[in-house]
């Protein structure tokens, strides 16, 4: 039996897994993008994802970082890669090594600092690019973008030995595109994340919902979280074509969260929302 009952939602060919409440434990992995958002508890089902994406030191997000190292090694894997604020790299690697006395073994680990702006690569075309969020100290978010060549309209219908000659003569025939993928907003209060184009235009929008009563307005600042009228503004000017809502509270019930995301979003809006944690509105087709 697996260690979590993960929520599943299918959106084209990626699969995001995941388990996400406020103060409990927050990971959504992605398997085919082999990246993890925050780990959690470490969750069985997402030990073979080689790379985790880590916002924040947070326990109920980072709990199981050593876990998950550990577990990948028992299991026969590579060490795994946990990217990360750069000014938590030092208390992981105290903990990593307090672990390694306890356990009588050192845990494997490629621990990469990161910083606002900065990339990290996930595969050959694929990186993930840090920005910086409201939350903690150093915290960030992330966006999963490919990175592909596109030929130059001009080059266009040309044949193989015509562009072969074109590259021999040194033209640049072709020229950089990005395509964002997946934006995770990790904790964080309100920041126009619409000033950001590559999160702005992801395909999708992960991003924490943490307060859904007006009179938690101040609350979620103090927390440095978002309200639910902070939400809506934020998502009036983003143009993602899947917006995934975690970080949902036990205090707030699940219906009464999808009444109050139904009544303060748009309804165009709210057709492409899905709260990760909402189990039964899941059931619905996958297609939208
Ligand atoms: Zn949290
Ligand atoms: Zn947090």
């Amino acid at each position: 039996m697996p260690s979590h009952n993960l929520a599943q939602i299918q959106i084209d060919d990626l699969d995001l897994l995941g388990y996400s409440i406020a103060g409990e434990e927050t990971v959504i992995g992605i398997p085919q993008l082999d990246v993890c958002f925050d780990v959690g508890k470490a969750p069985d089902q997402l030990i073979s994802i080689a790379h985790v994406l880590l916002t924040h030191g947070h326990m109920d997000h980072s709990a199981g970082f050593a876990y998950y190292l550990s577990q990948r090694i028992f299991s026969g894997m590579s060490p795994g890669t946990i990217v990360a604020p750069a000014n938590l790299i030092g208390a992981m690697r105290e903990i990593l090594a307090a672990w390694g006395h306890l356990d009588g073994n050192k845990i494997p680990a490629n621990l990469v600092g990161i910083r606002p702006g900065d990339e990290h690569q996930i595969k050959p075309n694929l990186f993930a690019r840090a920005f910086p969020t409201k939350h903690t100290p150093g915290s960030v978010g992330y966006c999963v973008l490919e990175k592909r060549k596109k030929l130059k309209p001009e080059y266009v219908g040309l044949t193989g030995p015509q562009i072969v000659t074109l590259k021999e003569q040194g033209v640049e025939i072709d020229y950089p595109l990005e395509v964002p993928v997946v934006s995770y907003l990790g904790d964080t209060q309100y920041v126009d994340f619409c000033q950001l184009p590559y999160v702005a235009t992801s395909k999708i929008l992960i991003a924490e919902c943490t307060f859904y009563e007006d009179e938690h307005a101040t609350r979620a600042e103090a927390g440095r979280h978002m309200h639910i009228n902070e939400l809506a503004n934020l998502l009036s000017c983003m143009q993602n074509e899947h917006v995934i809502i975690t970080h949902t509270t036990q205090r707030t019930p699940m219906p009464e969260v999808r009444r109050v995301l139904e009544g303060a979003l748009p309804p165009e809006i709210y057709a492409k929302t899905t709260i990760l944690m909402d189990r039964k509105r899941r059931q619905r087709p996958p297609d939208r």
